[in-house]
């Protein structure tokens, strides 16, 4: 017997290398008309480097005891910044303390108790709050300002609750995400959506290579929800792309929801629609395009 299209269109999308998880998912991709993409690991490649440590005058810390303790904090986090940052520690060859207490909060940062001391180690914006409170509040703004303006991630480590230093974070840019922004722009007929947890600035950079002139950055997960929302309270069907923790509750929102297979999290991978197993964002529009031709037999 022949196959039915969408069953046919699922094995295809498989042999692309995205799992479709059903038949009305592979004929609801083809329905999409918006769509909106996660920063950190999905239009970059999710493996960040650390590429500044800088101690803040007064905490009293060196360059590895700063990256140590940080590393530390993040040690039992799967996001893709922990790993940059306990990448960095053992690269240099230091010792990891054992956290306890390890709390993560999806789109801030992370908390743990480290040798005795409570540490925060997230984004400083949100640590810091909207007002600096003091010289050391400032100083670390400042410098979390200075980093953002290279286009690195900027985060924060605080030791009892004081601002000890600062780590930029480098990632970059997945090879096909451009071609996949303007593919998935003309198959969709709307301008795509970059929706960030990061800072506007290493957003706004990112977003003027890849072709994104609608960005929304330092958003927690349920305003990424709320942008969903938003758009499809317009009429509009959207395809929501993440990987993280922090993508979940906006790929459940979402008309269809597709995870970065990879380095994505078990939670983003339960919760999409459908998986890029092997990495390559670009088989997303290739996918979008299956759909449409197994729809156009489906009468
Ligand atoms: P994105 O939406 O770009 O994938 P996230 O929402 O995962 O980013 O993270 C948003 C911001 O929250 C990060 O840029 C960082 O500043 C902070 N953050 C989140 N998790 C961590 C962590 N484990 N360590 C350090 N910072 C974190
Ligand atoms: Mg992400």
């Amino acid at each position: 017997a022949t196959m039915p299209p969408l069953l046919s269109a699922i094995a295809n999308a498989g042999r692309h290398g995205v799992l479709v998880k059903s038949a009305v998912v592979m004929e609801r991709l083809g329905q999409v008309d918006a769509v909106a993409l996660d920063k950190t690991g999905t239009l970059t490649e999710g493996t960040p480097r650390v590429t500044e440590i800088r101690p803040l005058a007064g905490a009293g810390l060196t360059e590895d005891e700063l990256l140590a303790l940080a590393a530390a904090a993040e040690h039992p986090s799967e996001h893709p910044l922990a790993r940059a940052v306990l990448d960095a520690a053992r690269g240099r060859g230091l010792a990891i303390a054992t956290a306890e207490d390890f709390r993560s909060a999806p789109g801030i940062g992370v908390t743990a108790t480290v040798d005795g001391r409570a540490v925060a180690v997230g984004a400083p914006a949100r640590l810091l709050g909207g007002v600096a409170a003091d010289a050391v509040g400032a100083h670390a703004a400042a410098l979390a300002e200075e980093l953002e303006a290279g286009g690195r991630t900027a985060v924060l480590v605080e030791a009892d609750g004081v601002p000890v230093g600062l780590l930029g974070i480098a990632d970059r840019l997945r090879p096909d995400a451009a071609v996949t922004v303007a593919a998935l722009g003309s198959l969709a007929g709307t301008a795509p959506l970059l929706l960030t947890g990061d800072n506007p600035r290493a957003a706004a950079r990112l977003a003027a290579e890849v072709g994104i002139t609608d960005v929304r950055a330092g958003l927690l997960p349920q305003d990424k929800v709320a942008a969903v929302q938003q758009q499809e309270r317009a009429g509009r069907k959207v395809l929501v792309i993440g990987d993280g923790v922090n993508d979940a509750p906006a790929l459940a929102a979402a008309h269809t929801g597709i995870a970065m297979g990879r380095a994505g999290s078990d939670l983003a991978l339960e919760t999409a629609d459908a998986v890029i197993v092997r990495d390559e964002l670009a088989t997303v529009p290739a996918v979008v395009a299956l759909s449409r031709r197994a729809r156009s037999f489906v009468v």
